[in-house]
């Protein structure tokens, strides 16, 4: 059976780092590391998120400034804000939930973000420095796919990866980060042929495509590694509903040697590697050297 890769503990464990390099800063400047967050309109599942994020940050020794806004805030309104933050000196990261209200333009939104702000890794100039191997800020799903990959393989040079999904979110930046660590990456999207056979041939398989049960146990070869980005909501047979992943768990479990349970995997590391970019934003806009404890946790 394979053994389960328990993103909670890892997350934990970088919370635990972010926090102590939240205190060092918090010594060395006088005041402690500072994210912003701004929700627009009601969206229960972004209030969701936005509570964890808020939680988090604050037990990680960090202040969180949480900006709400009603679904009807204007597009200028929102960028406003944004350019007040941005210049705002004592906030080092700024995160813009998704999605926005309808009306609204993510993408001007977050372009708007000061790339030293960008603990999304979101922005274009963050988008560069990935493909440049440039220092700077990078994507918080992906830094933990590739942090669990390295927790349960080691050393992941050479490795073959094949990334399913090809967001600007999750599959895209994964690819680039695996390339990063030396791996051999093949990038799949809903439009490539003969997926269960491409699928076979990786080490290490992410899949992030947003489809439940969609890797199935012959997609999976023996030994892999695979790394289960998805989360879909399923309904049960009794009316309530379950959280599951893109890969059939019971299945790949059978097949795989290191696995990612969907809840319990890649979702808590997407607050951790939050907490930790803002521990590196709020470090280098203060020309201060990244702290040891969390110096090598996120790429980049
Ligand atoms: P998305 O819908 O933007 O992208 C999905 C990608 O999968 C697309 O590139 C598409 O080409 C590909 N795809 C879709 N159907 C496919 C198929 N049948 N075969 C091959 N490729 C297919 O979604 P996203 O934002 O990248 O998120 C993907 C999944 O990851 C979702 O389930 C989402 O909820 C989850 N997610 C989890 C976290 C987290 O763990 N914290 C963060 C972000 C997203």
């Amino acid at each position: 059976r394979a053994v389960l890769i328990d993103g909670k503990a890892a997350a934990e464990g970088l919370d635990q780092a972010a926090r102590a390099g939240a205190l060092e800063l918090t010594q060395t400047l006088g005041r402690p590391p500072c994210l912003a967050v701004v929700l627009a309109g009601e969206d229960p599942a972004s209030q969701v998120y936005v509570r964890n994020k808020v939680r988090r940050t604050e037990s990680a020794g960090m202040i969180s400034v949480e900006h709400r806004l009603p679904a009807s805030v204007s597009q200028d309104e929102l960028l406003a804000l944004i350019g007040r933050l941005n210049i705002d000196p004592v906030v080092d990261g700024i995160l813009v939930q998704l999605p926005l209200p309808a009306g609204l333009d993510a993408q001007t939104v977050v372009q708007a973000i000061d790339p030293a702000k960008d603990v999304d890794g979101l922005t274009a100039a963050s988008a560069g420095a990935l493909v440049l191997g440039a220092p700077g800020l990078r994507p918080c799903t992906p830094a933990g796919c590739v942090y669990l990959a390295r927790q349960a393989l080691g050393d992941l040079t050479g490795r073959h990866v094949v990334v399913i999904g090809r967001s600007i979110l999750v599959g895209k930046p994964a690819a680039l980060l695996f390339l990063d660590a030396d791996c051999t990456v093949s990038l799949a999207h809903s439009r490539t042929r003969d997926l269960p056979a491409l699928a076979r041939q990786a080490d290490i398989l992410i899949a992030a495509a947003g489809r439940p049960g969609m890797v199935k146990a012959d997609w999976i070869r023996p030994g892999a590694t695979v790394i289960d980005v998805g989360i879909n909501r399923v309904a049960r047979p009794d009316g309530s509903s379950a959280l599951t992943g893109d890969a059939d768990y019971e299945a790949a479990l059978d097949i795989a040697d290191f696995i990612t349970p969907v809840p319990g995997g890649v979702g808590p590391m997407t607050i951790a590697m939050l907490l930790i970019n803002t521990v590196r934003a709020c470090a280098r806009r203060a020309g201060l050297a990244i702290p040891a404890s969390v110096a090598g946790t996120g790429a980049g």
